[in-house]
This record gives C-alpha cells, sequence and structure tokens, in this order.
C-alpha cells in the first residue's frame, strides 16, 4: 500500500539544498548554513514552553532564534532547521510574517496540525538527515533503539526526529510509537511493515496494547523522566493484532523533560505467505479428518 503524504515535497527540497551545498558527511550544522547566509542565529529563553524557535524578519534581513529550554542539542538543530525552512520553502516568509517586518513563533515536533508548520518539520527532518547521507549510516547502524542512537548521535539530532526518519528510510519491517501514559501520541511505520498483510495499523490516540513492556513502563512516571532504556521481546499480536503469534524485539526509552515515551519494534521476522501456506497444507496432511 502506498501512502501519499502532502508534505514530503518539503523534505525533498531540503536533500536538494545540502546536495546544492556539497555537503558530504554528516552532522549538518545548521547554525553555520544560516549564519554563512547572513542569518543572525541566537538562543533564546521563550516565555511559552510551546515556542520552539522564531524567525525574525527586518526588511530584507533574516535572524533566527532557538528555544534552550528542552537543554537537547538535537532539539536545538531541529528547531534551527525548521526555521530554515520557513526562510527556503516557496511561500513560506510571505505566509507565516505578515508586513516587512515581523517575527514568526514556531511549534517545531510534528504536534501542530498548521500547514506550514508541518512542511517546516518535513524540511527540518530531510535537512538534518537527508537520505543520500542517512540512508548509508543507517546500513551501518545496526538494529532496533541503538540504531536510532547511534544515528542520533551522529546528525546530532534528537532521538525523536531520528526515530521517525528511521521508519522513513529502512527497508526492515519497523515501527515506533510515542505514547504518553496509557495513549500512543502518534506512530511511525515503515513501507516494509505497513505492506505486511493481515496486521492492525497502529492509530494515533488509541491506547496503548495492556500486555506490553511500554504500557508497565508508562506506569512509572521517572522512568520516563530519567531516561530509563529497557530492551525487551513482545508478541507481534499484542501490537498488530492478526492471527500470527511471532516473537518480535520492543525497546523502550524514557524522553526525559520532553515528558513522552519513545518504543521501537522490530526484528518483525514475518514468514513469506508461500512458505505458510505450505505449512498450512502440510499441517491439515497430518490432521485426521473426521466425517460427521
Ligand atoms: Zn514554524
Amino acid at each position: 500500500m502506498i501512502t501519499t503524504d502532502p508534505y514530503a515535497f518539503a523534505t525533498l527540497v531540503a536533500e536538494q539544498i545540502v546536495k546544492g551545498l556539497g555537503i558530504v558527511t554528516l552532522p549538518i550544522d545548521p547554525k553555520g548554513i544560516a549564519r554563512g547566509r547572513g542569518i543572525d542565529v541566537v538562543a533564546k529563553p521563550m516565555e511559552n514552553e510551546g515556542v520552539s524557535g522564531m524567525l525574525v524578519r527586518y526588511d530584507s534581513e533574516f535572524a533566527i532564534a532557538y528555544a534552550t529550554h528542552h537543554q537537547n542539542e538535537g532539539f536545538e538543530n531541529f528547531s534551527v532547521a525548521h526555521e530554515l525552512g520557513h526562510y527556503f520553502l516557496p511561500g513560506h516568509v510571505d505566509a507565516v510574517i505578515a508586513g516587512d517586518t515581523g517575527s514568526h513563533a514556531s511549534r517545531a515536533g510534528y504536534s501542530s496540525g498548521d500547514k506550514y508548520e508541518a512542511e517546516a518539520d518535513r524540511f527540518a527532518a530531510g535537512f538534518l538527515m537527508p537520505r543520500h547521507l542517512f540512508f548509508p549510516a543507517l546500513e551501518k547502524a545496526g538494529s532496533g533503539l541503538a540504531a536510532i542512537e547511534n544515528l542520533a548521535a551522529l546528525c546530532k539530532t534528537s532521538l525523536h526526529a531520528t526515530a521517525i526518519r528511521y521508519t522513513q528510510c529502512t527497508r526492515d519491517p519497523v515501527a515506533i510509537v510515542i505514547s504518553r501514559g496509557g495513549i500512543i501520541d502518534h506512530c511511525f511505520m515503515s513501507e516494509a511493515i505497513k505492506n505486511v498483510d493481515g496486521i492492525n495499523w497502529l492509530r494515533k490516540r488509541e491506547g496503548l496494547p495492556r500486555n506490553t513492556t511500554t504500557s508497565a513502563f508508562n506506569k512509572v512516571p521517572t522512568n520516563v523522566l530519567h531516561g530509563v532504556r529497557i530492551e525487551e521481546t513482545s508478541n507481534l499480536q499484542h501490537w498488530f493484532g492478526g492471527r500470527r503469534s511471532i516473537e518480535i524485539s520492543e525497546d523502550v526509552v524514557g524522553l526525559g523533560r520532553y515528558g513522552k515515551t519513545l518504543t521501537v519494534l522490530y526484528d518483525i521476522d514475518v514468514p513469506d505467505p508461500e512458505d505458510e501456506e505450505g505449512e498450512q497444507s502440510l499441517m491439515e496432511s497430518w490432521t485426521p479428518h473426521f466425517r460427521r
């Protein structure tokens, strides 16, 4: 099944800019690139915790301010790249700043329903983790949460943003779930897992399945705050329903002050439909049939 992301073009625009700059190694330095274009970049305490950064315009001059309250370099890089999205994406400056002088306060991080914010988020992900550099790194990064941690360290991006980008670029069946308490805040599934027959897709705002490590983990608030990390096994059916009882891996980590939990579901080794059919007929041939 093919899903179309209406904002995907913003990721492509960002990747083209990185290519155009001739950058061939990670990490991408959004602050340095902005300054290289004459854009002032400053750290700024934000009054509102939800504000991640600002794009300020004085006629043809621009400045970027980024919030520091998360004390997270990855979040700061994402915030600056998000503002660069407003700067580079066609139509954004005029849409988000009224007049020749003014400012736009951003809420980066996939929580806003606003079109321009969503596009700037996609831009930031593509800018910091361009596929042509991210995918080769992903292939060497291992699997599960450890792979996402390795890539986040390499790209200087947050675990959250890296996990999302991981599901977009990996060829393996993988899902990531961001939860808070007993509720799925949002989730992303890789193309390979979307193509598995007979599973239910995870949905936003659904309850977390109760018999999972993540559900138990979230009952202890200090797990989230202190960034506790667990590697466990789970069952495909617990998360995705369906008829296959298959052991999978479930890694869980608390995202600290962000207040949410990241779960990575992987090692999902779904048998080939043809092999399954073969097994089924073999079982039938060994099962005595009783006539009524
Ligand atoms: Zn914004």
